[in-house]
């Protein structure tokens, strides 16, 4: 316990003077900001300067020019000081903007290296051609002489490695299209020294010149005491240094103690005179130490800020899990790449990798298994895709930026990781896109690769496809669909087929199924096919459906209004429809709004979306069977989980898929599969009914074995509305007087 607080007291006193080690992020946050507080100090500086410029100008400009001197002499050599600092704030000024700006636009370095190289060059010639024409250094005969000039000297010498700094800073960007962080910290320590150099020089000269009648001896006041007051231009220049470059708490306690005790080890030039009154000492203390602590409490600020946003910035850009690149921050980066003229892009290419089977993996080990699988298979392809931009854009899906020539033997690497991993079977299928220009919405190349990866799933051995023109078509399809979707549902492009049910004892329609279609004015008739599955996997699938139960409900509405015979109509969900609204309460709001009765409307569920044994769906089916609402399983037999599901839900009707009339003719187990279904069903207390019947033989087997309902090409084709109502007028459908 004891030793745990000393540690604490450790820490806090450690962090509090900034000995402990800060994160190269934290490093440059702190850079950064002593940049914009540049840039605020630069235009003061310039500003000021002027100011001074102009002030000075009666006195040496106008009389220089009307006694016929040399005017460059009079513009420039008298007020030499001014022009340096203006020019070494202009430069300050340029290159902080260009530093600030450039971390804003990411740190993508742009060759705008021309402006600060030619302030830079300029402050350089100035500090050569005047520094020669500068008579100061004329008397070094008295210690406040020699002060002085060594002050002005410094000057110089800080503005010039100051120039040189930055054009060597300019050069390597242009070069190499970094920047060199120590460079950058070195501009700004040159510049600090200008301004430290000057504030002692010239608190300094004001100190002692005003007492010195202009002999250049130091004289105390009429008590023996130098008055400390004029010291104004150094304490104003410690301050200014001090606060707006902070780095660390001890680096600025070590400078500004160092910086003050010499400072007053200057004045004090002459030990057997007294330089400070002992108020003015205490004083001057108490500054030293407010200033400090001014300085530790806004580096303390700061490097909570830093912090912070570093904690910000690592959850933007990196997956939680996996520790590879976050989707966006996969998206930015290869942008930058692409749009980097240095950066030769041909032989890269876009990869989406999906991991097949993944899903039994979850359901199989439990959620937990499933993440620290998907872990050390992000670490494993982080090693096997090293020095290339590799991202998880969510689930089992990731997404790679690489070489054509290196990419098949990193791939095969992949399947050979997920085997060492798990035993659980998985493989990967893997799409790739070749980018062609640079200027590219680079999510759009990543959903053509993902189409790619799309169109080999659930193909054995098959597990990579480059993405290629042929797939373009198909892939413009598709996103027409899912940008068109709301659109098409507007302007009444969707619509809803009916397709007869037929009691398999007389062929009388006892129900339809209820199948949408999508006709568009640009690629005609579409089937569920083409967009049921591209809904389903951009989760824009409630829309269509509850378009749908519009419809139906509509159209049921028409019919009962116009005194029609009517019969019920059953309609798809998709597993997502639950997921993606409140899939029962939507039915029911349109059902009630329509005021359709509710044995009208059979509500048809896929085996595969019950198989995911989701808590939701069960809570769901129990809703609509509270409701009133009869519940037909379709497709029953496709999946892996069939007979599962009969355990856990109760159905009305089991849809036999038609999948088992395939191959009908020519296979007797075919037929005894069916007949045991049929059985099975019956005896679980289900009606049945058989999809997909095309031919009398298989609808007189069905009858026989004992199927109630068939439906199916051989009484008819999905319709509409029109063409159904046709229908039963002509008498080519009879309505059954059963139809429950
Ligand atoms: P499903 O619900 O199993 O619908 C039966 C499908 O079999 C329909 O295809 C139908 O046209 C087709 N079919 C019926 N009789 C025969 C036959 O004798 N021979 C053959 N070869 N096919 C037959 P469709 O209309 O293309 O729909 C395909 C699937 O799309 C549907 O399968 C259903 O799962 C889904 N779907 C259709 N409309 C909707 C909808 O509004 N919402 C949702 N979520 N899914 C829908
Ligand atoms: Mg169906
Ligand atoms: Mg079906």
């Amino acid at each position: 316990m004891g030793k745990s607080i000393l540690m604490f007291f450790k820490n806090t006193l450690l962090d509090f003077f900034g000995f402990k080690k800060n994160s190269n992020y934290v490093k440059k946050y702190l850079n950064e900001a002593n940049f914009r507080s540049t840039i605020y100090m630069s235009f003061i500086i310039i500003a000021l300067e002027i100011w001074m410029i102009f002030r000075s100008h009666d006195k040496y400009v106008i009389p220089a020019i009307k006694g016929g001197t040399d005017w460059f002499k009079a513009v420039f050599t008298n007020t030499s000081l001014f022009w340096l600092f203006m020019l070494a704030g202009v430069t300050m000024m340029i290159f902080s903007i260009s530093y600030v700006a450039k971390r804003k636009r990411g740190g993508r370095a742009r060759k705008k290296t021309l402006i600060p190289i030619i302030a830079s060059s300029i402050l350089i010639l100035y500090t050569f051609f005047i520094f020669k024409e500068l008579e100061f250094f004329k008397s070094w005969d008295t210690r406040y002489y020699r002060i002085n000039n060594l002050g002005i000297i410094c000057l110089y010498f800080f503005a010039f490695l100051l120039g040189v700094a930055t054009i060597t800073y300019s050069i390597i960007q242009y070069r190499t299209g970094r920047d060199s962080e120590i460079l950058s910290i070195i501009i700004i320590i040159m510049f600090a020294c200008m301004c430290l150099s000057f504030g002692i020089k010239v608190g300094y000269t004001d100190f002692f010149s005003r007492f010195n009648n202009g002999t250049g001896l130091p004289r105390p006041n009429s008590d023996g005491i130098y008055e400390i007051k004029s010291i104004i231009c150094f304490l104003t220049m410690v301050i200014y240094v001090a606060c707006l470059l902070i780095w660390k708490p001890y680096i600025s306690i070590i400078i500004l103690t160092a910086v003050f005790v010499g400072f007053s080890r200057l004045l004090d030039g002459d030990p057997a005179n007294r330089v400070f009154a002992d108020g003015e000492e205490v004083n001057y203390i108490t500054f030293l130490i407010s200033l400090t602590m001014i300085t530790i409490s806004i580096y303390q600020q700061r490097i909570r800020e830093a912090r912070n946003s570093e904690k910000l910035e690592k959850i933007a850009k990196f997956d939680g899990l996996t520790g590879l690149y976050s989707y966006g921050e996969f998206v930015r980066l290869t942008t930058n790449y692409l749009l980097d003229l240095e950066n030769d892009i041909h032989g890269k290419i876009f990869l989406f990798m999906n991991i097949e089977n993944f899903k039994s993996l979850n359901s199989q080990n439990g959620f937990a298994e499933g993440n620290l699988f998907l872990k050390s298979f992000g670490h494993r392809l982080a090693e096997i895709f090293e020095g290339d931009i590799i991202g998880r854009q969510g689930d089992d899906h990731f997404v790679m930026f690489t070489d054509i020539s290196t990419m098949m033997e990193k791939i095969d690497k992949s399947r050979e990781a997920l085997k060492d991993i798990t035993n659980v079977f998985m493989d990967i299928k893997v799409g790739g896109y070749i980018p062609i220009e640079r200027d590219v919405e680079v999510r759009s190349e990543i959903d053509k690769a993902r189409y790619a990866s799309g169109r080999i799933k659930n193909k054995y051995g098959k597990y990579y496809l480059e993405y290629d023109s042929k797939m373009d078509e198909f892939f413009h399809k598709r996103q027409y669909v899912v940008n068109n979707i709301d659109k098409a549902i507007e302007e009444g492009w969707i619509k809803a087929y009916y397709q007869p049910v037929v009691w398999s004892n007389d062929g009388k329609l006892c129900g339809c199924e209820a199948l949408a279609r999508w006709i568009d004015p640009v690629y005609g008739f579409l089937s569920p096919g083409d967009f049921i599955p591209v809904l389903e996997e951009c989760r824009q699938i409630h829309k269509l459906d509850t378009a749908i139960f519009n419809i139906v409900c509509k159209d049921l509405r028409m019919a009962l209004d116009s005194n029609m015979q009517v019969v019920p109509v059953s309609l798809n969900f998709s597993r997502l429809d639950f997921e993606l609204m409140d899939a029962v309460g939507v039915f029911e709001e349109t059902v009630a709004k329509y005021n359709i009765p509710k044995q009208y409307l059979h509500v048809e569920v896929t085996e595969s979306a019950l198989s995911d044994d989701l808590g939701l769906l069960q809570e769901s089916m129990n809703r609509f069977v509270q409701d009133g609402f009869a519940i037909w399983l379709d497709d029953f037999g496709s999946g892996y989980s069939s007979l599962n599901v009969l355990k856990d839900y109760n159905f009305d009707v089991l849809k036999i898929d038609m999948k088992f009339l395939s191959n009908f003719s020519t296979n007797q187990k075919a037929k005894d599969i069916i007949d045991c279904v049929i059985r099975l069903a019956d005896s679980l207390g289900m009606k049945s009914l058989t999809e997909g019947v095309e031919t009398k033989e298989q609808a007189e087997f069905l009858k026989k074995a004992g199927c109630l309902r068939l439906q199916g090409y051989l009484f008819g084709k999905p319709l509409p509305k029109e063409q159904l109502i046709e229908d039963i007028k002509t008498g080519k459908y009879v309505i059954s007087n059963e139809t429950l």
